[in-house]
């Protein structure tokens, strides 16, 4: 935060603004500056080019900040983030958002996927929602069905990416548009595959 106050003062109005897909932007850039900021960004280990894909996700505070929480948000987005680290660039355009209770915080209604909290007799419970969108074509995203548990959960996630990158046209189809030309019916079959084969 000093690192990104610093910076702010010296390059543009010392003004950051904060947006509500929990990105930092810092207008007024010259584009002469931009290489300067860069580095400096580069130094303080926050020059990661992820911008639109997975590890660009939302969290809320979740149970690690929030009274009104019935799960964990932000560890769930970390791991997530550092599971499919490797595969993001491949995965291309992805908007996960997590919530950690039905009060919606993380906009899990509107993620291509989108994940919610729930407490299901004292144990953290993860809902999944497909095909959400924000912006003029707005749409909630379709509840998947029964929650996972933490560990399931990110196992249902390998289940669904392997589909979807089965399934896509090609890569300059992204996720969202393959989710659109399908349907959520393979990708739901692909969450639940272990579960119905059980
Ligand atoms: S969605 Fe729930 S847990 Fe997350 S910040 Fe909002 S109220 Fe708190």
């Amino acid at each position: 935060m000093r690192a990104l106050a610093d910076l702010a003062e010296q390059i543009g109005f010392a003004e950051l603004r904060v947006s509500h897909e929990q990105n930092i932007v810092l207008p007024h850039v010259a584009q002469s500056d931009l290489m300067f900021v860069f580095d400096r960004l580069k130094r303080e280990g926050l020059a990661t080019a992820n911008i639109g894909l997975l590890s660009d996700l939302i969290a809320c505070p979740g149970m690690d900040y929030c009274a009104l929480a019935t799960a964990r948000s932000i560890p769930i987005g970390q791991q997530i983030a550092r599971r499919y680290q490797h595969l993001e660039r491949e995965l291309g355009p992805l908007k996960i958002k997590i919530s950690g209770c039905i009060n919606a915080c993380g906009h899990h209604h509107v993620g291509d996927i989108g994940i919610l909290g729930l407490d299901k007799a004292g144990v953290e419970n993860y809902q999944i929602t497909l095909g959400g969108r924000a912006g003029m074509d707005a749409a909630l995203g379709e509840k998947m069905g029964p929650g996972f548990t933490e560990p399931e959960l990110v196992l249902a996630l390998d289940r669904l990416f392997e589909a979807y990158l089965a399934l896509r046209l090609g890569s300059d189809e992204v996720f969202s548009e393959t989710v659109s030309r399908l349907g959520t019916t393979p990708f739901q079959s692909a969450l639940y595959e272990v579960a119905d084969a059980a």
